[in-house]
């Protein structure tokens, strides 16, 4: 078998050994045969036969790769991807979910005075994100329940908002949104509307087709599932929402690096068979534990058949998944005794992140709701004693071991 060799370029004079010590070997023309896994390219730049190819290339004319910030062959495998499964005009990758949801809102066209929509129990970083970067930058962000539809139009036509901002399955309560309607109050008042599908995955939700204009994810979770990459993916539904996307990833500079690209894009083939038994696992879980006597509360799409929520996941999320998340509000009411509770496990993961192979638990008043203020949280119901646990691949028996030989520390 011939692998490819040098190019031959007639020269004066041999080079010297120095000069060949840089260039030997790189730049190799390229031999048919297609990899069957995308090879991780740690190339910054690229390089073309003539000027008139740049020029064209940086014109649009020619597709083609110029500088890795703007784009990079493996980051560009994970974002075709992407746009495949959520089925988008575009997709564009960044160094964070952070980065992600910040493009987007970015895509949004928030200039001074605009107002955001941001349902009330947000993941708390992007709350803060709304606050602080954003509301110095003169943006108003008003939170609201999602869950209350027709309140929620009703103060989108009394503030018109530019853009509604909301997460397929709510952190950490757990509360699948209804997005066609969501999408459809946006659109009434002209606004776009973002959702953060981090807890369903494309696996188990497409929010463009119940009419989201961009869905962002923190790709750290679910898409890579193995606890080792970071990074973040927003998808858009239409060109222009895909411009500013990009412009952002262009300009702001978060782009997502080449080995977390080849991570997650690793991740993304098993994220079916994973989700499928997370899933059984978590609803399994759920309905143990709803029988637990140190246990008060149970949140878990999954529950109560006739409820909202669990209707509203039987039309928004894959049948018949319902997430692989379960929170328990534990019966003493107390930050000590859900600390008991979870120093007391030794199989489940203490962890800040979720949607792992591994089990894992969080304290979200500890965590993800810290910087929250406390009477926001007791008001959304984000108690104390609240525990969420992203639920993983192992045999259910030994997570529900652990899990109740933990609650007897309580
Ligand atoms: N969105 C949700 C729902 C999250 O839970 C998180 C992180 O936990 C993020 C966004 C932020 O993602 P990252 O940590 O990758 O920036």
């Amino acid at each position: 078998m011939k692998q490819a060799q040098q190019k031959t370029v007639k020269r004066e004079r041999e080079l010297e050994l120095l000069t060949q010590l840089v260039h030997a070997g790189e730049r190799l023309p390229q031999l048919p045969g297609t990899p069957v896994a995308t090879p991780v390219y740690t190339t910054t730049t690229y390089s073309y036969d003539t000027m008139a190819e740049v020029d064209r290339v940086f014109a649009g004319d020619q597709p083609g790769y110029a500088y890795s910030r703007f784009g990079n062959p493996t980051v560009s495998a994970l974002e075709a991807a992407m746009q495949t499964l959520e089925r988008g005009a575009g997709a564009c990758a960044y160094g964070s979910g952070m980065a992600a949801i910040h493009a987007s809102l970015l895509a949004c066209d928030l200039t001074p005075g605009a107002i955001v929509l941001a349902a009330q129990d947000l993941y708390g970083t992007t709350t803060n994100l709304l606050h602080t970067v954003f509301g110095k930058l003169g943006v108003q962000t008003v939170m609201v329940d999602f869950g209350d539809v027709e309140q929620l139009e009703a103060i989108a036509r009394q503030v018109r908002p530019r853009a509604l901002i909301a997460e397929t399955i709510s952190n950490p309560l757990l509360k699948v949104c209804d997005i066609e309607a969501c999408a459809e109050v946006a659109h009434g008042v002209g606004a776009r509307l973002i959702i953060d599908n981090t807890f369903a995955s494309p696996y188990l939700c497409q929010p463009l087709r119940f009419g989201a204009d961009i869905v962002a994810h923190s790709a750290t979770k679910y898409l890579s599932g193995h606890g080792d990459a970071t990074g973040g993916v927003a998808v858009a539904r239409d060109e222009e929402t895909m411009e500013g996307l990009t412009q952002a990833r262009n300009l702001i500079g978060g782009v997502l690096s080449v080995w977390e690209a080849h991570e997650i894009l690793r991740g993304v083939k098993t994220l079916g068979v994973r989700l499928d038994r997370q899933c059984a696992n978590a609803r399994q879980l759920a309905e143990q534990l709803a029988r637990h006597p140190r246990v008060a509360r149970v949140y878990h799409p999954g529950l109560g058949i006739k409820g909202k929520n669990c209707q509203l996941a039987s039309r928004m999320l894959r049948a018949p998944h319902t997430g692989a998340l379960v929170s328990i509000e534990l019966r003493e009411n107390t930050k000590a005794a859900a600390y008991r509770f979870m120093d007391a496990l030794q199989l489940c993961v203490r962890l800040t992140s979720l949607g792992d192979v591994v089990t894992c638990v969080l304290h979200p008043v500890t965590a993800s709701h810290r910087n929250i203020p406390p009477a926001h949280r007791q008001q959304i119901g984000i108690t104390d004693s609240l525990v969420r646990i992203s639920v993983g691949i192992e045999d259910l028996g030994d997570i529900i071991a652990d899990i109740e030989q933990a609650l007897q520390a309580v």
